[in-house]
C-alpha cells in the first residue's frame, strides 16, 4: 500500500547472521577437543603462541567462539588455518585445557564444513562410514583393471601391455578433472565463508590496479615461502624447553620431506606422461630415480608421522583422529607401493610388478580423488587463508596509507 513517504533507503547488511549451535562443543570434542571446557579465558595461551599477531590472534578467540557455539564464525576465521599445531599453548594452558588440540580440532571441523555437500562428513563422522567412502574408488578401479587388462607377459615385463596406457590416460583424467573441481568448489566456498566474516569492515579505498598488483604479489609470495619453503613453520616452535624445540625442527623437516616426496613423485609422473604422450625426448631413468628418490623421501616423512602417533609423545601426536591415520596410511602406502612396482620392474619380475603396479594405482588415486576431503585439505585451505589474509592485510596497510 502506498504511503506517499519516501522510502526509507535499505542498509547494506555487512555483518554475518550469528547463529548459535547447542552441539558445537560436542562436536568439536568429538573430533579431538576433548579438555577445551576447562578453558577460564585467561588469555596464556594467546600471549604465549608463536604465530599469533596483532589482528589476526590465536587461538583464545576462537575458543571463546567455540564455547559460545557460534560454529560460523569457526568456519569463517582464517586463523584457524594459522595455527601450526607446535604445542606451546597447550604445555602453558594453567587448566590443561589443551588449546592446541582445540585448534586441530577446529581445523577438522572447517574442512567438513567447507567441502560442497558436505562430502567430507563421510571421512569425519564414523570410521565404518570412512573406511567405506574411501573403499569405492579402488573397488571400482579393481573392477576395471580385471575386466580390461591386457595380456599378462611372464617372460618379460611390459606393464604397460598389462594395464594399456590408454587406459590410465582416461582414469587419471577422470581423477583429475573430479580433483580440480572439487578442489575450485571447496575454495569457493572457504572464500565464501571468509568473506562473510570480513563483510563487516570497511573497505579500504585502494586503486584496482594497485589492489590486484598487492593480490597476484602476495599470491607468489605466499607460493614461494610459505607454500614451498614452509617459513610459518619453522615460526611455529614450542620453545619452552630444547628438547622441545629439538622435536619441532624434526617435525619441520619430516612435513617437508612428506611434502616434497609428493611434489617430487607428481614430478615423476608428469615426465613419464610427457615421454608417453607426447614424445618426451628425455631419458625414462630421469623419472624412475626422481620417483625412487620422492618415493623413499615421502614414505620417511609419514614414517615419522605415524611412528609419533603411535608413540604419543609430543603434544600434537597424543591424540589421532582416524583421519589422521587415513591420511598418513595412503600416504606411506602409495610410496611403498610405488617403490616395490619400480623395485620389481628392475628385477624383472612380471607379476610382482603387475599385482604392486594395481596396488600402487588404487592407492595414488584414492589419495587424489579424496583429497579436497581428507586430511590432506589442509594443504590447499592454509595456503589459500594465508594468500587471503596476507592481501587483505596489505590493502588495508595500503589503504591507510593513501
Ligand atoms: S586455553 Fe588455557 S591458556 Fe588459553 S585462555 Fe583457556 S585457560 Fe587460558
Ligand atoms: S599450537 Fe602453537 S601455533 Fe597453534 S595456537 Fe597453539 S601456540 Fe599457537
Amino acid at each position: 500500500m502506498a504511503t506517499g513517504s519516501t522510502p526509507r533507503p535499505r542498509r547494506k547488511v555487512t555483518e554475518m547472521a550469528v547463529q548459535v549451535d547447542s552441539h558445537l562443543m560436542t562436536d568439536l570434542k568429538k573430533m579431538g577437543a576433548f579438555d577445551i571446557s576447562a578453558c577460564y579465558n585467561c588469555g596464556n595461551c594467546t600471549a604465549i603462541c608463536p604465530l599469533s599477531v596483532e589482528g589476526h590472534e590465536l587461538p583464545r578467540k576462537l575458543i571463546r567462539y567455540a564455547i559460545l557455539g557460534l560454529k560460523d564464525k569457526i568456519v569463517s576465521c582464517p586463523e584457524v588455518w594459522l595455527c601450526y599445531f607446535c604445542g606451546e599453548c597447550s604445555t602453558s594452558c594453567p587448566r590443561t585445557a589443551d588449546p592446541g588440540q582445540f585448534m586441530m580440532s577446529a581445523r577438522r571441523y572447517a574442512i567438513r564444513r567447507c567441502s560442497f555437500g558436505r562430502v567430507a562428513d563421510a571421512f569425519y563422522s564414523s570410521k565404518l562410514l570412512s573406511l567405506l567412502a574411501l573403499s569405492v574408488f579402488p573397488l571400482i578401479l579393481l573392477g576395471i583393471f580385471a575386466t580390461s587388462h591386457g595380456p599378462i607377459i611372464t617372460d618379460e615385463v611390459d606393464m604397460w601391455s598389462f594395464i594399456p596406457m590408454d587406459l590410465i590416460h582416461e582414469l587419471g583424467l577422470i581423477v583429475m578433472a573430479f580433483l580440480g573441481l572439487s578442489v575450485l568448489a571447496n575454495l569457493f566456498i572457504m572464500y565464501r565463508n571468509l568473506s562473510r566474516a570480513a563483510g563487516a569492515a570497511p573497505s579500504a579505498k585502494v586503486k584496482l590496479t594497485r589492489r590486484a598488483g598487492i593480490w597476484l604479489k602476495a599470491l607468489i609470495t605466499i607460493g614461494i615461502v610459505e607454500v614451498l619453503a614452509q617459513r610459518r613453520f619453522t615460526k611455529c616452535d614450542d620453545n619452552s624447553s630444547e628438547a622441545q624445540s629439538k622435536k619441532g625442527t624434526y617435525k619441520y623437516w619430516a612435513h617437508m620431506a612428506v611434502f616434497w616426496g609428493f611434489l617430487g613423485l607428481a614430478g615423476a609422473t608428469l615426465i613419464d606422461y610427457g615421454i608417453n604422450e607426447y614424445g618426451l625426448t628425455v631419458s625414462r631413468d630421469i623419472s624412475r630415480v626422481l620417483g625412487i628418490v620422492s618415493g623413499i623421501v615421502m614414505m620417511i616423512g609419514a614414517a615419522y608421522f605415524i611412528y609419533k602417533r603411535v608413540k604419543k609423545d609430543e603434544v600434537f601426536s597424543t591424540f589421532s583422529h582416524f583421519s589422521d591415520w587415513i591420511f598418513l596410511i595412503l600416504l606411506f602406502f602409495g610410496g611403498l607401493t610405488g617403490f616395490m612396482v619400480t623395485s620389481f620392474l628392475y628385477a624383472g619380475m612380471a607379476e610382482a610388478t603387475y599385482i604392486s603396479l594395481v596396488i600402487h594405482l588404487m592407492f595414488s588415486f584414492d589419495l587424489l580423488i579424496t583429497l579436497p576431503f581428507t586430511k590432506f585439505a589442509h594443504a590447499m585451505y592454509r595456503p589459500f587463508a594465508l594468500w587471503i589474509v596476507t592481501a587483505r592485510d596489505q590493502v588495508s596497510a595500503a589503504g591507510k596509507t593513501t
